[in-house]
């Protein structure tokens, strides 16, 4: 056999592989039904993308496909230059088995002179690609994951041991926005487990201490430190515009308040508590129709029931674990990657060193979620004052 010019491979791609003119790839149905790759080098893109185009570089298209978990039969648009990359990546996705996959004729360059629309992409510049290097390198992660990471907008409620660990580790993984709500300051017995402080910031507002901590791990996130106390009345309005809320406080009224928040604002809520030696961890999404806080926990603990912290004691450890465990969460949830914990509580034994998982439905009597759900004054009215512990299951 003899050897084929790379003149003579195009024109048989060509005949194998399905182009699509961009006028047709312009039209709103395809816009909406076909998932975007610009195969193009990275540097290239920055200037301009078809609007929801997946950056993925060529050599690794095979490889990353993967982690975007298509159905078979999702129909694939791959964009380079001039069309011509594309057919050699479409006939990559082809022999994976895709059966949608087609080449955008005329590339990026057929489509920005036909005069459709061009976004600049969000990126990473060399800087953050150093810092972020290990996660780059994760097939899970890579460059889109990173900007995943750079775009996601994060609540944190409490600054303090849960929230000390959370907050340093998505700091750190450059998750670009992250809110911090507490109305405390920073005390000496803190600093036994809320590690994002330290004794030179006693006194001060917990959220500008560890804001200045985050900010010295990673100058490239902003931090929007909110010195308040979170309540039912005002959850929403502290809680809005953001994708995410974690909820790291340590009494049930905030819980609920973050709860009802999360509902009326169709956020996730990452949730966990401790309490000595031990700690559950669950997700929340009740506008994706998965549980919330209240169908697991419908009646609210008395306050007798509940022993503080203060009263019963808590291991620092522990509030590291259970927090990062919130903040593995977090990164999966932003990510799209691995299977969240919906209408599952793991339960942390740091006694025995084991963890356990429970399952539970979603609630149609819950009333905060369901058809009946308890109005903003209802839920002051029911708020308990309770300090921190947790709930039997
Ligand atoms: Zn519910």
């Amino acid at each position: 056999m003899s050897i084929v010019t790379s003149e003579q491979l195009v024109a048989r791609l060509q005949q194998q592989i399905a182009q699509l003119e961009p006028e047709e790839f312009a039209t709103p149905e395809w816009r909406k039904k076909a998932v975007l790759f610009d195969i193009r080098d990275v540097q290239d893109a920055a200037d301009g993308v078809i609007p929801g185009a997946n950056l993925v570089t060529q050599r690794f298209i095979e490889l990353d496909i993967g982690r975007y978990q298509l159905e078979q039969d999702q129909p694939i648009v791959i964009c380079c230059y001039g069309g011509r990359m594309s057919l050699l990546a479409a006939r990559s996705l082809t022999e994976l088995g895709y059966r949608n996959v087609y080449s955008l004729r005329g590339g990026f360059s057929a489509w920005k002179d036909a005069g459709f629309p061009v976004v600049k992409p969000v990126t990473l510049d060399a800087a953050e690609r150093k810092r972020y290097s290990r996660h780059l390198s994760l097939p899970q992660v890579g460059e889109q994951g990173q900007l995943k990471l750079k775009a996601a907008r994060v609540a944190i409620v409490g600054a303090g041991g849960l929230g000390s660990p959370i907050a340093l580790y998505l700091a750190a993984a450059g998750v670009g926005y992250l809110r911090l709500i507490d109305p405390d300051v920073v005390e000496d017995s803190n600093l036994q487990r809320q590690v994002i402080h330290s004794t030179a910031t006693v006194g001060l507002p917990k959220v500008e201490s560890a804001r200045q901590r985050m900010l010295e791990l990673n100058p490239f996130i902003e931090v929007d430190a909110r010195c308040e106390r979170l309540n039912v009345e005002n959850a929403a309005d502290l809680l809005a515009g953001v994708d995410i809320v974690i909820d790291g406080s340590d009494n049930f009224d905030t819980r609920y308040s973050v709860n009802s928040a999360i509902i009326t604002n169709r956020q996730i809520l990452v949730s966990a508590s401790i309490f000595q030696f031990s700690g559950h961890i669950s997700v929340f999404a009740p506008h994706l129709d998965q549980p919330c806080y209240s169908c697991l926990y419908p009646v609210r603990t008395p306050n007798e029931l509940a022993p503080s912290c203060s009263a019963a004691g808590v291991i620092g450890a522990l509030a590291g674990v259970v927090g990062l465990m919130q903040a593995m969460e977090t990164i999966k949830l932003i990510l799209e990657t691995g299977q969240p914990l919906y209408g599952k509580m793991m339960i942390y034994d740091g006694l025995r060193g084991t963890t356990r998982l429970l399952s539970f439905e979603r609630n149609d009597h819950c009333p905060d979620c369901g058809r009946e759900r308890r109005s903003v004054e209802e839920l002051s009215a029911q708020s308990s004052h309770t300090a921190c512990g947790m709930e039997g299951l």
